[in-house]
């Protein structure tokens, strides 16, 4: 493997975040990195791809400015590039959580707890684990016994948590998301929001999986990345697949994107369901004008018929 995968990111001040980004993405080209890096006052969450040489030169130099001195940086070993593009945006901020105030995770956020630590809290009656990620995350693997909420994004998070608060009161509440930096806000929410005891998995899932302590032990199914991976390996003792195909319920790991492309949902699809359902969640889907998977695969209209009557709703 001659290629890393970096994942990252830290809360600190960043002054003047639109020239932060145009140098950082000038030096980014420099070394030949891919992905994707947001930067806000806030701070800045990335997750990169280059030579194990380009990757140690970012993270040296990142350990030489006082701001970012104590990121932790997550490296997965790959084959090769995991972005197309270098990215380097300024944004309002790194996660958007919708909140009427805004959460400062350096003032307020739930306590770190290492892989070790938090495999004990997974196997606690008295804590309950909710995944801060989002549903189609959660469906292709998640911690055993975690808390689902039914959210396609992280905006809506809040407002789920005060719809089912009842499950969590006076509980311990333990909180994971990929990276990290979700629950660093989430936790710090949760905590503003009355609950007392809050606690959140340090360095995310990335950091469990590689753990020599747990090695991603209770771990179910694969974690979902943001790069052309789509999904990685975590749990190393006794892995399951508990993905579920979206058509038939069969054991599925593979994901891919709505053919319509005003949908676009993540659904876990067999190849053979792909073609039938011409890459689309829904008979209403498949049959878009704009269908990408009919325009990529040149269908002709007769042919389109001929295969939408096929799965037509009866
Ligand atoms: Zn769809």
């Amino acid at each position: 493997m001659n290629y890393r995968v970096l994942l990252y990111y830290q809360y600190t001040p960043i002054a003047d975040p639109v020239q932060f980004a145009k140098e950082h993405l000038a030096f980014c080209r420099e070394l030949d990195l891919k992905g994707r890096i947001l930067v806000a006052e806030e701070g800045i969450n990335g997750t990169l791809s280059g030579t194990k040489e380009a990757t140690d030169r970012y993270m040296a130099h990142m350990q030489q400015d006082e701001r970012f001195k104590d990121i932790f940086f997550k490296i997965d070993e790959s084959e090769e590039q995991a972005f197309k593009k270098m990215f380097v945006r300024p944004r309002k901020e790194l996660v958007a959580l919708n909140l009427e105030e805004d959460i400062d995770p350096k003032e307020l956020t739930g306590n770190y707890l290492e892989p070790k630590e938090f495999k004990e809290a997974l196997l606690d009656e008295n804590t309950v684990v909710i995944d801060a990620r989002n549903d189609y995350e959660y469906d292709l693997g998640h911690f055993r016994g975690a808390v689902r909420p039914a959210i396609r994004s992280f905006r809506e998070l809040p407002e789920w948590i005060r719809a089912n608060k009842e499950q969590f009161m006076d509980k311990r509440i333990v909180t994971y998301c990929t990276g990290g930096i979700r629950c660093e806000k989430f936790s710090g929410w949760m905590l503003r929001e009355g609950f007392e005891d809050v606690a959140q998995l340090h360095g995310g899932i990335a950091n469990y999986g590689k753990d020599p302590a747990t090695k991603g032990e209770l771990w179910d199914g694969k974690m979902y990345v943001f790069d052309e991976r789509i999904s990685v390996e975590i749990n190393q003792v006794d892995k399951q697949i508990v993905g579920k195909e979206w058509f038939d319920g069969t054991p599925c790991e593979r994901y891919i994107n709505c053919s319509n492309p005003e949908c676009n949902r993540q659904i876990l699809v067999s190849e053979e369901n792909e073609a039938r359902y011409l890459g689309a969640c829904t008979y209403e889907c498949a049959s878009h004008e704009r269908n990408r998977y009919i325009i990529d695969h040149g269908i002709s209209a007769t042919e389109k018929q001929q295969r939408l009557a096929q799965i037509a709703p009866r």
